[in-house]
């Protein structure tokens, strides 16, 4: 296995997309359908990449953001935003929430691991340093 991943997905079709290509990859997948309980999840799972829809019901991508960055030990895990959002300011949004990056939808079977990837390595990198 080449990590673990957490997708915070709500919407069905999204989710098996991802999970799709992430496991065909060699990626361990695990998916929470909220906040709540992707926030959980992190928790117990401590995954090395957590890819999180902004449009989720309840509480937003924004809220689970900052709250998955108040857990020290998610403190350096690399929170990817994935959202059809592409409004202006959402990017900034996103990062001032705490997240690593941002993978626009709709997703690119093509270049999503790739994207992926970079980001995984942004924790590794820092794991080599310390
Ligand atoms: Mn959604």
């Amino acid at each position: 296995m080449k990590g673990k991943i957490l997708v915070i997905e709500d919407n069905e079709q999204n989710l098996y997309l991802i999970r799709y290509i992430l496991e065909d990859c060699d990626y361990e997948v695990f998916s929470a359908w909220d906040g709540k309980e992707g926030i959980e999840l992190a928790a117990s799972l401590l995954p090395d990449l957590i890819l999180l829809d902004i449009q989720l019901p309840i509480m937003d991508g924004y809220a689970v953001a900052r709250k998955l960055r108040e857990n020290r030990d998610l403190a350096d895990t690399p929170i990817v935003a994935v959202t059809s959002y592409a409004m202006p300011g959402d990017r900034e949004k996103a990062m001032e929430a705490g997240c690593s990056g941002y993978i626009e939808k709709p997703i690119d079977p093509d270049t999503f691991e790739v994207q992926v990837g970079k980001y995984l390595s942004m924790k590794v990198n820092k794991e080599r340093r310390q």
